[in-house]
């Protein structure tokens, strides 16, 4: 089997052909979404519970979207109509999750490990869809898809993952994920952004724009998660743009051919201007947004095969 796990947590622990086995899916999930074609029978009867601890758009949706077009019965908890504030812990609210015999649970939290606490406790298969700052695995697949389909690879290629990384689960995931595929990876921003033991991931580390993107063919553009800082970590967001932000100034220092990405929600004129961001010739951002629904296709279709245990 080439993915043997009933869960997805993490990308870390994840060997290639694992990797490989949920992109190849996904690229198939992208040329039957073009066709306007689904697949409803491949879910149908299976129940999907998107557990959302914290706010989200794009990633709850595509999760929705995906499920439906795979015939899934969706339903979204969101926890501010949800018991936990009523007091209600995350394994009691695991207790309810089992007694309502559901298949496929997606969760995002805001601490790390919480995917993982909960996958030892319920009986459905479980997704993270963002864990504090751990790990963020779909958006990584959807990221490596993106690039793939542009680059006709990931082995060999430069990525450089620029901004608030101290923060991000995007950029945990996506190192690992590239790094296992052979892809060189370097984190570029400022040092109080920048974890020390980041190194340890095998990534190189810059501290300016001019040097990180030299030889980049894909510049990855991190949102700057103030919500996460407790504070002084940054100046002012207009000195931050000023050194960090990506405009196509910077871009130049890239290979000419280099594409943008970014998770989203952008700040926009914080870390990108908006004339890179909308640029229709370097950015990737809205075909990162089309990826996410097939990479979740590829990843609900995957684990139901694999299994939900009712016991
Ligand atoms: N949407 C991504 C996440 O949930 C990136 C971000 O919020 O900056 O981690």
């Amino acid at each position: 089997m080439s993915y043997p796990h009933r869960h997805l947590l993490a990308i870390e622990g994840l060997y290639p052909p694992a990797i490989q086995h949920l992109l190849d899916l996904a690229e198939n999930y992208v040329s039957l979404n073009r066709t306007g074609k689904t697949q409803r029978d491949l879910l149908r009867g299976r129940t999907l519970i998107n557990l959302f601890f914290e706010d989200s758009t794009r990633t709850r949706t595509s999760f929705e979207l995906a499920g439906k077009r795979l015939g899934a019965d969706v339903i979204n908890m969101s926890v501010a109509s949800s018991s936990v504030n009523k007091g209600e812990t995350l394994l009691d609210t695991a207790a309810t999750l089992n007694a309502m015999h559901c298949d496929l649970l997606v969760v995002r939290h805001g601490q790390s490990g919480a995917a993982n606490l909960l996958a030892q406790k319920v009986g459905a298969c479980v997704i993270n869809a963002g864990d504090g700052a751990h790990e963020h695995p779909t958006q990584a697949l959807l990221d490596a898809l993106t690039i793939r389909r542009h680059k006709g690879k990931l082995q060999g290629l430069q990525i450089a993952i620029c901004g608030d990384v101290a923060h991000s689960r995007v950029a945990r995931s996506n190192i690992h994920l590239l790094s296992a595929m052979g892809a060189r990876v370097r984190v570029v921003g400022p040092p109080t952004l920048i974890p020390g033991p980041i190194t340890r991931l095998g990534v190189e580390v810059s501290y300016d724009m001019r040097e990180g993107l030299a030889g980049a063919d894909i510049v990855m553009m991190l949102r700057l998660q103030r919500e996460r800082m407790s504070s002084g970590l940054i100046p002012s967001a207009r000195e931050y743009f000023r050194f960090w932000g990506l405009d196509h100034e910077k871009l130049a220092f890239a290979k000419p051919d280099a594409l943008v990405m970014h998770p989203g929600p952008m700040n926009r004129g914080v870390e990108i201007d908006s004339a890179v961001a909308d640029d229709p010739v370097r950015s990737l951002i809205a075909e990162q947004v089309e990826m996410g629904v097939a990479v979740r296709m590829a990843v609900l279709d995957t684990l139901a095969r694999n299994g939900a245990r009712h016991d």
